[in-house]
C-alpha cells in the first residue's frame, strides 16, 4: 500500500521529488541533528492523488493522525490543547520553489477555548489573541476564500478608532475584539463559521494547500517556468514556534554568503519580537545579522555553527529562516541560495579553492547565460527614474545615444563620434549600416527573433524590440509615448536590452569588468572574485570540452576580437556584406549586364576587393580555419527598393522630365527579378549555377589571398562552403568550378592550393540525402536557421509578429525554435545527416553555423550529436566553450 505520510526524521535531501523542495531540506536538517521543530510531510503523491480523484487517497488520514500522534507525545501536550495548546503550521513545498500557492497557515490548532490556554502559559495575553487574530485571517483568506481587503479594512478602521499608528500598539483587548470582527466577517461572506475544532481547521489546511496547486496564479508561473503541471505539492505540518514572544525572541533569514557577490561571510537580516512573516512582508525595519550577536551571543553562535555545518554539507550557498523562541534557536528552512550571475562563478571557484567540489563540480555549477550577462555593461538601477516604455529585452546590455529615425542619420552622427540609438518601427537589411554605427537598437514591433532582434545579437548590440506602447513617426523623426512625452531626434535615451526598459536621458553606466578580462586578460580590483571564477570556469571547459568553438566573422576586425575570446577558427565567413557599399554600383552592373562583356567587366571589378577582404580575415585568423560561404541571399537584395525607384520615375515623368534612364533599366530589373518567396527563391548554390563568372570570381579571390598571404610567410586556412545545396548534383558542378578556377591560381601564383571545398546543410533534401552530398562535400556544416524555417516550413520574419507569441503561449513550442535548436524535428535531421554523411566518409569534419551555435541549450545536443564544432557570433564564443565544456562533463 501506497504511503503518503513521512516524518522529517524519515526523510531527506534526495528525496525532493517526494517530499518537495522544503521536505526534503527539513528532513535532511533533522537528520543532520540541526534544531528544528519536529513535523512530518504529506508527499506530492497524495497530492496528485487528491486532484485526480477529487478526495484525499483512502489511508492518508490515519497515516496523518498517527504521526501527528507522535508529534503530541514528544511535545507532551495535544494539537489544541485547551489549557496548554500545540499549535502547528501548514506549509506548503512543491519540488521546485513556486511563488502563487498557497501561503503557510500558521497557528493551527487555536480556538475561542485554547486561546485563553495560550494566554496563561505564554504569560502574554497580547501574544495569545494576536497569534489567533492571525490565524482567523489566513485561515479566512487562503482556505476559506474571503477577500483578504476585507481584513485589512477592518483593522484599519480599528486603529483609527483607537488613534493608533501601527498594529504593534494594539492591546491584547483590541485584539480579541478584531478577532470577533474577523470571524463575523467570514460567516458574512461564507456563510460558515471559522472552525473551531483543531482537526478540521488541520484537515482543511492541508487540502487547500493540494488545490492551491491547480490555482490561476500558480499555473501561469509554471507555464512561464516550464514546471510540469502534474508534479503536485507536499504538505508540511510542523510544530510551531514563536518569534514573537518578547525581547529574547525574534525571526531572521541568513546567507552562508553574499548571494549578490559570493564573497564569504554571514550575511541575513534580523527582527526581534517578530514572527518570520513580519522579516519579509518589510512592515517593521529589520537590523543586520550581526546585531543577533549582540541581542543574544549564545543564539548567534549556534546559528553560525548550523551555518558552517550546512555549507559544508550541501557544498554551497545555503539560504536559511531561523526563529529564536526566549533564547533557543529553531531552524525553520534551508535551500541552495538563489544567487547572482556573478555571485555564481565566484562561489563555484571559492568552493573548489577550499576543495569542498571539484572544478568539474565548479563549472557544472555556472551557465553560459550567466556569464552572458556579466559580458555586457549594466545600468546603475538606483541611479534611473521610471522608464519610459518597456518591450522585448532581445540583446542583453545598457547603452545610451542620441535617438535618431533612420540609418543615414545613424551613420552620419556616429561618425561625427556621437553615440546613437536607432529607433524604427522594424529594421530591414537597410538599417545595417545604421545598425552598426549605433549603440543599441529600439524598435516598436517585432518579438525576440525579428530582424532587429537577431542582427542585434549577432553583433553584441543591445536591441529592445516590439516596445508597441511607442508610436514611431518616421517621417516626423519623433516618437510618442502612451503619456503623451514626444521624443524628437537627438533626445538622449538609454536601453536596457537586459530588462527592455527605455528611458529618458542618460543612466551611468557600469562597466563590465567580466568583459574587460575576456578581451585583454585585466582583471580589476573589485572584481577579482568574479573575473577568477570566470578564467577558472573556462579553463575548465576548454580542458575538457571536445567540441571546437568557431566564430562567425565577416571582417578583420570581428575576427581578431573573435580570436581574443578563444575562437578556434572562423565557421562562417559571410561574403554578402562585402557587396554593400560603395560596391553596390559594381554589383548593379553585373546584375543589369546584358553582355558577356559587361558582366565580366563588372566582375573583374569586383575580385580585387573580395581579394582585399579575405586577405586581411586570413590574416587575422592566421594559422587556423576561415569557413568563407559563397553568395548566398537573393541578387535582388543588393538592388534598390521597388516603390522607391518607381516613385522617381514617376515624379520625372509627371515634372515632364525623361526618367533617368538608369533608374529605368533598374526598375526592369527588380521587376524581372521579384519572387513572391525570395527565401525559397533564386539564391545560395542556385545564383552560381545561374549567374556566369560569379562563383569564379569569389573562388579566385580567394584563392589569390591564400597564395598571397603563403608568399607574406603566412599560415592561411581556407575553406570553401557552398550554401543551399539540396543535391549534391548541384555541389558537384560547383566544386568542379571551384577546382579548377584554383587550379588556375596555383599555376599563376606558383602556390599550390589545397582549400577543403563543403557544403552547408540546410534543406531537409540535404540532411535526408547527406550520404550521397558527403560523396562531393568534404566538410558539413549546418544552417540550422534555414534548416529551422524550411523544416517547420515557416519563414522566420513572417511568423515571429504573426503567432509566434500565441504558439509560446498555447505551449505549442516551450522556446522559439530559433533560439534553441528544435530535437524533435530539425534536430532528427541533423542526427540523420552526421549518420550518413559519416557513413560515406568517415571522419567527416562537421560543424554548425547557424545562431544556435552559441545557444547553451543546443551547444549540448550538437555535442551528444557528435559534431566536431559549434560556430556563434564571437561575443558568444566564450558562452558557447563553457557550455561545451559542461556538455561533456
Ligand atoms: P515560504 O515558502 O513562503 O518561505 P514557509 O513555509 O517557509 O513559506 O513559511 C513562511 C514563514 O512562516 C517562515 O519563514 C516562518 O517564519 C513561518 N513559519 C513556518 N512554519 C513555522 C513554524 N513551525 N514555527 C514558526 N514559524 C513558522
Ligand atoms: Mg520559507
Ligand atoms: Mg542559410
Amino acid at each position: 500500500m501506497a504511503r503518503y505520510v513521512y516524518d522529517f526524521t524519515e526523510g531527506g535531501r534526495d528525496m525532493a521529488g517526494l517530499l518537495g523542495g522544503k521536505g526534503a531540506n527539513l528532513a535532511e536538517m533533522t537528520r543532520l541533528g540541526l534544531p528544528v521543530p519536529p513535523g512530518f510531510t504529506i508527499t506530492t503523491e497524495a497530492c496528485r492523488a487528491f486532484l485526480d480523484s477529487g478526495g484525499e487517497p483512502p489511508g492518508m488520514w490515519e497515516e496523518v493522525s498517527s504521526h501527528l500522534s507522535a508529534v503530541e507525545a514528544a511535545a507532551g501536550r495535544l494539537l489544541g490543547q485547551p489549557d496548554d495548546p500545540l499549535l502547528l503550521s501548514v506549509r506548503s513545498g512543491a519540488r521546485f520553489s513556486m511563488p502563487g500557492m498557497m501561503e503557510t497557515i500558521l497557528d493551527i490548532g487555536l480556538n475561542d477555548e485554547s486561546v485563553l490556554g495560550l494566554a496563561k502559559v505564554s504569560g502574554s495575553e497580547r501574544f495569545a489573541w494576536d497569534s489567533y487574530r492571525r490565524l482567523v485571517q489566513m485561515f479566512g483568506t487562503t482556505v476559506m476564500g474571503v477577500d483578504a481587503s476585507h481584513f485589512e479594512r477592518a483593522i484599519a478602521l480599528l486603529k483609527d478608532v483607537r488613534a493608533v499608528p501601527d498594529d504593534v500598539h494594539l492591546d491584547a483587548g483590541d485584539l480579541a475584539q478584531l478577532v470577533e470582527t474577523y470571524k463575523n466577517l467570514i460567516h458574512l461572506e461564507t456563510g460558515e463559521y471559522f472552525p473551531q475544532s483543531p482537526a478540521e481547521q488541520l484537515r482543511r489546511a492541508v487540502l487547500a494547500v493540494f488545490q492551491s496547486w491547480n490555482g490561476e496564479r500558480a499555473r501561469l508561473y509554471r507555464r512561464r517556468e516550464h514546471i510540469p503541471d502534474d508534479l503536485g505539492t507536499a504538505v508540511n505540518v510542523q510544530r510551531m514556534v514563536f518569534g514573537n514572544l518578547g525581547p529574547d525572541s525574534g525571526s531572521g533569514v541568513a546567507f552562508t554568503r553574499d548571494p549578490a557577490t559570493g564573497r564569504p561571510g554571514l550575511y541575513g537580516d534580523y527582527l526581534a519580537n517578530a514572527q518570520g512573516e513580519d522579516v519579509v512582508a518589510g512592515i517593521r525595519n529589520t537590523v543586520p545579522l550581526d546585531e543577533l550577536g549582540r541581542l543574544n551571543p549564545d543564539a548567534f553562535a549556534r546559528l553560525r555553527a548550523h551555518m558552517e555545518t550546512l555549507e559544508r554539507h550541501y557544498r554551497d550557498l545555503c539560504d536559511i529562516e531561523f526563529t529564536v523562541e526566549r533564547g533557543t534557536l529553531w531552524m525553520l528552512q534551508t535551500r541552495v541560495g538563489k544567487r547572482t550571475a556573478e555571485a555564481a562563478f565566484a562561489i563555484a571557484a571559492a568552493l573548489a579553492d577550499e576543495g569542498l567540489i571539484t572544478p568539474d563540480d565548479g563549472l557544472a555549477r555556472v551557465n553560459g547565460e550567466s556569464l552572458a550577462r556579466l559580458m555586457f555593461p549594466r545600468f546603475d538601477v538606483s541611479a534611473s527614474g521610471d522608464p519610459l516604455a518597456h518591450g522585448i529585452p532581445a540583446s542583453p546590455g545598457a547603452a545610451v545615444g542620441a535617438a535618431v529615425f533612420d540609418s543615414a542619420e545613424a551613420v552620419r552622427r556616429a561618425a561625427a563620434g556621437e553615440k546613437v540609438v536607432l529607433v524604427r518601427q522594424e529594421t530591414t537589411p537597410d538599417d545595417l549600416p545604421g545598425m552598426i554605427a549605433a549603440q543599441a537598437v529600439l524598435t516598436s514591433r517585432g518579438g525576440k527573433t525579428s530582424h532587429a532582434a537577431v542582427v542585434a545579437r549577432g553583433m553584441g548590440k543591445v536591441c529592445v524590440c516590439g516596445a508597441e506602447e511607442l508610436s514611431v513617426d518616421l517621417g516626423g523623426r519623433r516618437f510618442t509615448t502612451p503619456d503623451g512625452t514626444v521624443v524628437e531626434e537627438g533626445t538622449v535615451l538609454s536601453v536596457d536590452g537586459t530588462a527592455g526598459a527605455v528611458y529618458a536621458g542618460p543612466v551611468a553606466l557600469v562597466d563590465s569588468a567580466v568583459m574587460r578580462f575576456l578581451e585583454d586578460g585585466r582583471a580589476d580590483e573589485g572584481a577579482a572574485g568574479v573575473v577568477d571564477g570566470v578564467a577558472r570556469a573556462l579553463r575548465r571547459a576548454d580542458a575538457v570540452r571536445r567540441l571546437e568553438v568557431r566564430a562567425n566573422a565577416d571582417t578583420p576586425e570581428d575576427a581578431a576580437r573573435a580570436r581574443r575570446f578563444g575562437a578556434q577558427g572562423i565557421g562562417l565567413c559571410r561574403t554578402e556584406h562585402m557587396f554593400l557599399g560603395d560596391r553596390r554600383k559594381l554589383v548593379e552592373e553585373m546584375i543589369l549586364a546584358r553582355t558577356d562583356a559587361e558582366r565580366d567587366r563588372a566582375l573583374a571589378a569586383l575580385m580585387p576587393l573580395q581579394r582585399e577582404d579575405f586577405t586581411r580575415i586570413l590574416e587575422a585568423m592566421d594559422g587556423l580555419p576561415v569557413t568563407i560561404r559563397l553568395l548566398d541571399p537573393p541578387l535582388h537584395e543588393f538592388l534598390p527598393d521597388h516603390t522607391e525607384l518607381a516613385v522617381r520615375i514617376a515624379s520625372a515623368e509627371a515634372r515632364g522630365d525623361l526618367p533617368d534612364a538608369h533608374d529605368v533599366a533598374l526598375l526592369t530589373a527588380v521587376n524581372r527579378m521579384h519572387e513572391e518567396n525570395p527565401m525559397l527563391g533564386l539564391r545560395g548554390v542556385r545564383l552560381g549555377l545561374v549567374v556566369p563568372g560569379l562563383v569564379a570570381m569569389q573562388v579566385r579571390a580567394i584563392g589569390e589571398a591564400v597564395a598571397r598571404r603563403v608568399l607574406a610567410g603566412g599560415d592561411p586556412r581556407a575553406e570553401i562552403m557552398v550554401p543551399l545545396v539540396g543535391d549534391v548534383r548541384e555541389l558537384r558542378i560547383v566544386r568542379e568550378e571551384v577546382q579548377r578556377v584554383l587550379g588556375e591560381v596555383s599555376e599563376t601564383s606558383g602556390v599550390a592550393l589545397a582549400c577543403p571545398v563543403g557544403t552547408m546543410i540546410e534543406l531537409p533534401r540535404a540532411a535526408l540525402t547527406a550520404g550521397r552530398i558527403a560523396e562531393e562535400a568534404e566538410f558539413f556544416s549546418f544552417g540550422t536557421n534555414d534548416l529551422t524555417q524550411t523544416t517547420w516550413g515557416f519563414s522566420r520574419d513572417d511568423v515571429e509578429a504573426e503567432f509566434f507569441s500565441a504558439y509560446l503561449d498555447k505551449g505549442v513550442f516551450p522556446s522559439s525554435p530559433f533560439e534553441t535548436l528544435d530535437r524533435e524535428g530539425v534536430g532528427r535531421l541533423v542526427g540523420i545527416a552526421v549518420a550518413e554523411g559519416r557513413a560515406t566518409r568517415p571522419g567527416l569534419k562537421i560543424g554548425v553555423c547557424g545562431e544556435h551555435g552559441g545557444d547553451p541549450d543546443s551547444v549540448h545536443f550538437f555535442h551528444a550529436a557528435g559534431l566536431d564544432y559549434v560556430s556563434c557570433s564571437p561575443f558568444r564564443v566564450p558562452v558557447a566553450r563553457l557550455e561545451a565544456g559542461r556538455a561533456a562533463l
